[in-house]
């Protein structure tokens, strides 16, 4: 490798939305991601809608009232 075309490539905290943070090797300090393998549903097999601000609950008593 050259010297001084190359992005510095070192340890990288990456934090997800979820509230995970973890250490992975990148071109930049920090990253934030909205899903890791914590949370991702294909890891963690739960729903794959992903309920921001109680929304799928809100929508669920709603259907649960109707029956
Ligand atoms: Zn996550």
């Amino acid at each position: 490798m050259k010297d001084g075309i190359h992005p510095k490539y070192g340890k990288s905290v990456v934090r997800c939305a979820c509230g995970e943070t973890f250490e992975t090797g990148a071109v930049v300090e920090q990253m934030n991601v909205d899903i890791c393998s914590k949370c991702h549903p294909f890891y963690t097999g739960r729903q794959k809608l992903i309920d921001t601000g109680g929304r799928v609950d809100k929508f669920r008593k709603r259907m649960g009232q109707q029956k």
